[in-house]
């Protein structure tokens, strides 16, 4: 049992992923954070997330199982690190690089869990089209910068909103008109607006929909 589970930043996906893992028992994969870490990686090599080289070689050094760590999760969250993460993600080899590991774990979950569930861009439409079930998670830009401003202002008191919102329209515009994986709703994906949920709310939305 596969569940994708894909939207934009700050919609809410990684929470509502999390839990229907929980509600379910089933593996959990935040394949954003995969490109976190490749992101991360280049620059702490003090190369350029935008040099192909770069990144490539960052791709194929990937360890997952490092990304269980607190302090290693802690890193990936930064803002640095979400737009490294897109630059990296719009290289085809990247996402070639990374692809196999996605699927792998969705077709043999770790700990012999009877199913995963995997949230990210591209789940739905490119790295597993097959999902019994698809979601994809949304909610207006001004909601999703006020979530993820109170999230990174605990680390960061100088940070302002307005920054956090640019942010995350350059990395809208930029995950949805790359030409490989563009982020989009898979055609038989159901959408769900979390603007105006509860995270309790919108598991419950979502639990409705896979149970329909
Ligand atoms: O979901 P998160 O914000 O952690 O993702 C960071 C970045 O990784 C995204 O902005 C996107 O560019 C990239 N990504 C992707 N495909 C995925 C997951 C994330 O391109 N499946």
């Amino acid at each position: 049992m596969i569940i994708a589970v894909d939207g934009p930043a700050a919609s809410g996906k990684g929470t509502l992923a999390r839990r229907l893992a929980t509600h379910f028992d089933y593996a959990y994969l935040d394949t954003g954070a995969l490109y976190r870490a490749v992101g991360v990686h280049v620059l702490s090599t003090g190369s350029d997330p935008a040099d192909d080289a770069a990144a490539l070689s960052a791709a194929q050094q990937l360890d997952m199982t490092s990304l269980n760590n607190a302090q290693t999760r802690a890193a990936l969250r930064t803002a640095e690190a979400g737009i490294a993460a897109s630059l990296v993600a719009a290289k085809p080899q990247v996402r070639a690089c990374i692809l196999q590991a996605q699927r792998d774990f969705a077709h043999n979950p770790p700990e012999g869990k009877a199913g995963a569930i995997l949230d990210g861009r591209d789940i739905g439409t490119i790295v597993c089209p097959e999902a019994a079930h698809k979601l994809f998670v949304t909610a207006s830009p001004q909601v999703r910068a006020e979530r993820r401003f109170l999230e990174l202002r605990q680390d960061d008191d100088q940070l302002e909103l307005a920054t956090v919102l640019q942010d995350i329209q350059d990395r809208d515009a930029r995950d949805s008109q790359r030409t490989i994986a563009p982020m989009k709703q898979a055609a038989d994906a159901h959408l769900l607006d979390t603007s105006d949920l509860s995270i309790e709310e919108a598991l419950q939305a979502a639990l409705a929909f896979i149970a329909r």
